[in-house]
């Protein structure tokens, strides 16, 4: 089979899928309160997002997260979970917000997800409805609780790090994974949300470094666990004896670039190949085209040249797209 690779040798072989752009929170570092959707008819449908995912697949990409904005707030959400499935995806994963996870949790385990990351950036009520905007800690919780009893389990937890709004919480986020098997992942926070003078980012922004140290000198010694996948983007820990994981995903002190293995589409059809940069390459026509394969194909190749090389520096200015527009 022909494999997609970029001008870099690096293979493309994940797939985030960006269902829609819409979203039921409001996370600050995100999206702002007030923020204007593309309006639905400029969306491709499930089906048209399906005919996609099958031309990658053919080019060799093995895995899909589907993400958002919030996934699931899209309807058909887990039928679309269950055709990646069924079109031979090796891994089939989704990240969410965790706020219509449970209602969720046995379609999608029935449906063959592999597995599910839950955004959960504090243990606190009252700064979840700060950071979110929502006043939904409970629910989330809830959620997590309950997947941790369905063939989801282990999973996921992606906290957003934050200095003075959720570093205090790092030894509580770190504690989890010895009381369930939870993988509890920090992630660096990345100046990707209208922040244009960056000071906000600056004065926010906690490396990858310090919260290891942090956690194992209140927790003691963490184990390091080598990665399965070499492309993973988290360094990932061990405390002694506990059941879950610990990490961070450092996108900004030690960008992954050289290893970056991954291609976006947006909801609105367009292919981003790196979050570093706002190149995008349309591919609606391609799809909606009578001979959509070959169209697709065409239009892939052409996103992976244009993938930059290793050694881009995340400029602090934010883009002109959101994390929920790329899909995160
Ligand atoms: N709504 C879903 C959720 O929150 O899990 C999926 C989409 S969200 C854009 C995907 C991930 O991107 C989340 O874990 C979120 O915390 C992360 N994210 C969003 N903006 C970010 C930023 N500025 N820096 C780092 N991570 C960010
Ligand atoms: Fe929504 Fe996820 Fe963005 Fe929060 S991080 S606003 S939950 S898309």
């Amino acid at each position: 089979m022909v494999q997609l690779t970029d001008s870099f040798e690096r293979k493309m072989d994940y797939l985030r899928m960006s269902v829609t752009d819409r979203c039921n929170f409001r996370c600050q570092y995100c999206m702002p309160e007030d923020i204007e959707f593309r309006d639905k008819s400029h969306i491709l449908t499930l089906e048209e997002m399906l005919t996609f995912a099958e031309a990658c697949l053919q080019l060799g990409v093995t895995k899909v997260r589907v993400t958002g904005g919030e996934p699931l707030v899209r309807r058909g959400v887990v039928w679309l979970v269950e055709q990646l499935k069924k079109l031979g995806f090796h891994e089939v994963t989704m990240t969410t917000n965790g706020f219509l996870l449970q209602e969720n949790l046995d379609g999608l385990s029935e449906a063959g997800l592999d597995r599910i990351n839950i955004s959960l950036d504090t243990l606190q009520p009252e700064k979840f409805a700060f950071i979110t905007r929502r006043n939904h800690f409970s629910k989330v919780w809830n959620a997590v609780m309950a997947a941790l009893e369905t063939p989801l389990s282990p999973v996921k937890i992606n906290a957003v790090a934050m200095r003075g709004v959720n570093d205090d919480e790092i030894v509580d986020m770190a504690k989890l994974t010895f009381k369930y098997p939870i993988h509890v992942r920090f992630i660096e926070l990345m100046p990707l949300n209208g922040d244009t003078d960056g000071s906000r980012f600056r004065s926010l922004f906690i490396s990858g470094k310090e919260i290891v140290e942090r956690a194992s000198k209140e927790l003691g010694e963490l184990m390091e666990i080598e990665p399965e996948d070499p492309a993973a983007p988290a360094d990932e820990f061990k405390f002694e004896g506990a059941p879950g994981t610990f990490g961070v995903i450092t996108p900004v002190s030690e960008p992954f670039c050289a290893r970056c293995s991954r291609l976006r589409l947006t909801a609105d059809g367009k292919i981003h190949p790196c979050l570093l940069t706002d190149l995008d390459v349309p591919v609606k026509d391609a799809i909606r085209s009578p001979e959509p394969m070959p169209a697709i194909h065409e239009v892939l190749w052409r996103a992976a040249r244009i993938k930059p090389p290793a050694g881009l520096t995340l400029p602090e200015e934010s883009r002109s797209r959101t994390m929920s527009q790329i899909g995160g």
